[in-house]
């Protein structure tokens, strides 16, 4: 747990702290020293009887009472220092930045172990190993650059590697972004990113800052980092994150990075998705989300662009399409209006272009119409570079008082960042971000408008017999299910499957196929994959083709029986699900058949799901089009395939042994979507949850 000691300590030891500030121990205390603790900073070095100017300590038990300690010392010493600190010095707080642990060797994992057990026992909490250290408002515990200047409505950045902290720092003070907290929590050994979440959330109160970033190499606690990310969105924070290691080789740098295994990623896309978490993949969208997330949200999608460079302001429009913002014509009298007061050749129907003449004047004009008189806009973006013939103070100037008057969001791009150097700097000293490229920039602000809200976790049970389910998933062996169980399962979650019989002679095989009525389909009983064996024969019109069909059955490896089915006419649909431990049950939907596994065009969410979640899963595929039905083909109905997913999903939610289920294919119809082959695959030693 994150405690008080750690955010505010009232006094801060260094242990390994050094005269020579290129070294880890040695930069860290200068830091702390020259930073904004107002608390006792103590030093601790066998070798010294000052630091840096300041009285020091040969040996821990030389030390006064101590609430917060930072090791700069080899791995080895650690455990031994920290037990010391805990016991005899009330120390209840540890930042180690040293490496050597986990990410070295099993050794290096026993010491941590130790470090975490040790911290328990005293209830301390504990920030590391390997990590750059913790910066709070109240002092700078890190033995790295940058260091920057720390504002309550900076944004809290949250990161599971140290050298990734610091560029992604860097990254964001370039913008001019700022930055509240900052904590490196390295291996994670006791604190790791969802704890310092879990903190910030039970922690927040009206003044807190509302930007929270994260950086992952693997999510330790999906379930925790759900629940927190959620509350906090809900309590008006917004939220962004990467989540490194998406492809195998990625993982596997992961893993040897930081000790810790790598999660699914579909998994993890999923679980942003539900929580609301913006889903960045590199250190420049990061902290561009980060700077459009720390304005005020426009109130809808419309925005003006006020621009001296017809080429910027294109780049932009067509980025802002992509993610369904809008660059909406202005129009009428007020719009002549302000023509008037531009150079000829201007144009104002949005893009609002003051050409390259364009001057400081006829930017304050230009805003304070989008502000006042153009009513349909929500948000201004401002793009001002300039080619180098004149210094552009004046147009910045401008542009600061505008902001600061403006109500609608105004976002400022100025592109020209070496030669107009010094006027984005003195721009972005008055505490304005700067976006220097409008396509970044456009990206963000899609990324920020199209990242749904937290879903909730209410798990619809409408017409669901968990009872029932549960007794089948109960006394079912490991392995495949039986056709038998499979379809009690469907029918207690209320899922419509087609009309189908199991037989084994042939007289019970053609009164069924009377009953139902010709075309039936024939299936093999037994085989898990039946067209690979050759054990599904459709379209069967008549008797004789349906015993010939029999005989062919009868003849494949594992054959157990037939079943037959009606033949039913539609689009194939596809629902799966696995068991991702830690998260829960991803649940997939896409096309059946091709569509499937050679396009890939697969949409995916965490069970439960709601039915807005799910319709979302649906238009969110590539193929979403054809479910409206193409060239004479019907349509499927889409609620129906939507209501399918989410009441698989809640049965999912009570029956974790599954651990693979495939509705492969449903048949979708404007009256039904049917169930027409399904599998699921039970596992009831599962493995523990990472
Ligand atoms: P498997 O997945 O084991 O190969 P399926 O039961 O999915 O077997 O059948 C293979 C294909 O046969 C389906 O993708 C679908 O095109 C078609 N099919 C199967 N059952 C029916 C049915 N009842 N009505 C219409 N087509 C069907
Ligand atoms: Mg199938």
């Amino acid at each position: 747990m994150v405690n008080r000691q750690l955010i505010n300590p009232e006094s801060i030891v260094v242990v390994g702290a050094s005269n020579n500030i290129r070294k880890p121990g040695g930069k860290l205390f200068h830091n702390i020293l020259h930073g904004s603790f107002g608390g006792e900073l103590y030093a601790v070095n066998p070798g010294e009887d000052t630091i840096q100017g300041r009285p020091s300590f040969r040996e821990i038990k030389d030390l006064p009472a101590t609430e917060l300690a930072i090791l700069a010392i080899p791995a080895v010493f650690c455990a031994g220092a920290v037990k010391e600190l805990a016991r005899d010095k009330g120390t209840r707080a540890f930042i180690i930045v040293s490496a050597g642990f986990g990410e070295e060797s099993s050794e290096g994992k026993k010491i941590e172990s130790e470090l975490v057990e040790i911290c328990n026992r005293y209830n301390a909490s504990l920030i590391g190993p390997n990590c750059i250290g913790v910066m709070t408002p109240f002092y700078q515990g890190v033995f790295t650059l940058p260091i920057p200047k720390l504002d309550p409505k900076g944004c809290d950045f949250i990161s599971g590697s140290g050298a990734t902290a610091v560029f992604i720092m860097e990254a964001g003070l370039q913008k001019g972004l700022k930055f509240n907290m900052i904590f490196s929590v390295g291996n994670s050994a006791q604190l790791g990113v969802e704890d310092v979440l879990q903190y910030l959330d039970e922690t927040f109160t009206e003044e807190s800052s509302r930007v929270k970033i994260l950086y992952f190499e693997s999510i330790k606690d999906p379930d925790r980092l759900l629940r927190h990310a959620t509350n906090l969105i809900r309590k008006g924070c917004r939220i962004a994150a990467i989540k490194a290691g998406t492809s195998d080789a990625g993982s596997r740098a992961a893993t040897s990075h930081t000790g810790a295994m790598a999660s699914s990623d579909l998994a993890v896309d999923a679980l942003f998705r539900k929580a609301g978490i913006i889903r960045c993949y590199g250190r420049e969208e990061l902290t561009t989300v980060a700077s459009v997330l720390s304005y005020p949200k426009a109130k809808g999608r419309n925005f003006a662009i006020i621009t001296h460079a017809g080429g910027p302001a294109v780049m932009l429009t067509d980025t802002l399409a992509e993610g369904n913002l809008h660059v909406p014509q202005i129009k009428g009298k007020k719009a002549a209006e302000l023509l008037s007061h531009l150079f000829p050749g201007s144009s104002v129907s949005n893009p609002i272009d003051l050409l390259a003449t364009g001057n400081a004047e006829q930017l304050g004009i230009a805003m304070e119409y989008c502000e006042k008189y153009f009513g349909e806009i929500d948000g201004i973006i401002v793009i001002f570079g300039t080619p180098g013939l004149f210094p552009v103070y004046d147009v910045y100037d401008v542009l600061d008082r505008k902001m600061k008057q403006c109500k609608k969001p105004v976002f400022p791009i100025l592109p020209s960042v070496t030669t107009a150097a010094g006027e984005i700097k003195e721009f972005q000293s008055k505490g304005h971000i700067n976006f220097p490229d409008e396509v970044l920039f456009g990206r963000a602000l899609n990324k920020v408008y199209n990242t749904p809200k937290p879903a909730g976790d209410k798990v619809y049970l409408d017409g669901i017999n968990l009872k029932k389910v549960r007794a089948v998933i109960d006394s079912a062996p490991d392995g495949y299910l039986d056709v038998e169980s499979v379809c009690a399962i469907l029918d207690a979650a209320g899922i419509s499957r087609v009309r189908e019989e199991v037989a084994t002679d042939p007289d019970a095989l053609k009164k069924i196929a009377a009953k139902f009525g010709y075309p039936v389909v024939l299936k093999v009983v037994g085989p898990v994959h039946k067209s690979d064996v050759g054990g599904v024969l459709v379209n069967i019109r008549d008797e004789e083709t349906l015993m010939t069909g029999f005989q062919q059955m009868k003849g494949i490896e594992g054959y157990q029986g037939v079943l037959i089915q009606q033949m039913l006419e539609g689009t194939e649909l596809f629902i799966g699900a696995n068991y991702e431990p830690g998260f829960g049950h991803v649940v997939l939907c896409g096309l059946g058949g091709i569509y499937v596994e050679a396009l890939k065009d697969v949409t995916s969410g965490l069970a439960p799901l709601s039915v807005t979640e799910a319709g979302k899963m649906i238009r969110s595929l590539k193929s979403a089009r054809i479910l409206d039905g193409t060239r004479g083909k019907e349509g499927v109905n889409k609620d129906l395939f939507a209501e399918a997913l989410v009441r698989i999903s809640s049965l999912l939610r009570y029956a974790t042994e599954i651990v693979e289920m495939d509705l492969n294919p449903l048949i979708g119809r404007p009256e039904a979507v049917t169930v027409v082959d399904a599998r699921i695959r039970v596992e009831k030693k599962k493995k523990k949850a990472l």
